[in-house]
């Protein structure tokens, strides 16, 4: 029984948008580093700049990415079936805030990087099980990264992956499109 739906945000609730490697160009990113990490690890002042540059790629996306198809109606009628519903994003909690204004939804929880160690990390998929008072075996993650699988994998919650073009990324559990989620939940009901 299926009773919390946790959604990634960029790529998910959102078309895929950011240049990703025209992002790590710019601030310098070396291949195979997350980004975050990368960041973390500069020295202050460099850091903030950096943070500054992603912060601006970030909230261009955040406003100018197509919402994802499916992706209001899918939160309103988990909404209507009783499912709580959560948003973990290694993005800011600015960015989650513009987004949410153009869904016109709001979940029960949203968790951001202000929040705690991001994905791949399991802490913020751990906190929206928390603050939706769900089990993690009663939890599905949704996502288009591999972060997001790690992060519910280590977090103990069941992961379905919204397959994306161009991302080679597998997983037992995936659909096309987030209308697909509900039904797919459905069937596991029975
Ligand atoms: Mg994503």
């Amino acid at each position: 029984m299926i009773r919390a739906v946790l959604l990634d945000m960029d790529g998910t609730i959102t078309e895929p948008y950011i240049d990703w490697k025209g992002l790590r160009d710019e601030i310098g990113v070396p291949e195979g580093v997350p980004i975050m990490e990368y960041i973390n690890g500069l020295p202050e002042g460099r850091r903030e700049e950096a943070l500054r540059a992603l912060e601006a790629w970030e909230e261009e996306a955040a406003r100018n990415a197509p919402l994802a198809e499916g992706a209001g109606e899918l939160l309103k009628e988990l909404r209507t079936m009783g499912v709580r519903t959560a948003l973990v994003t290694n993005s800011s909690r600015i960015c989650v805030e513009i987004v949410l204004e153009r869904l016109r939804f709001r979940p029960d929880a949203v968790l951001s990087r202000e929040d705690g160690r991001i994905k791949p990390a399991p802490d913020l998929v751990k906190k929206a099980v928390a603050a939706l008072g769900a089990r993690p075996e009663e939890t599905l993650m949704v996502g288009d990264g591999i972060y997001d699988l790690e992060a519910a994998r280590a977090a103990g919650v069941r992961f379905l992956l919204l397959r994306r073009l161009g991302y080679r990324l597998e997983h037992e559990l995936s659909v096309g499109s987030l209308s697909e989620v509900l039904r797919l939940i459905i069937i596991s009901e029975k």
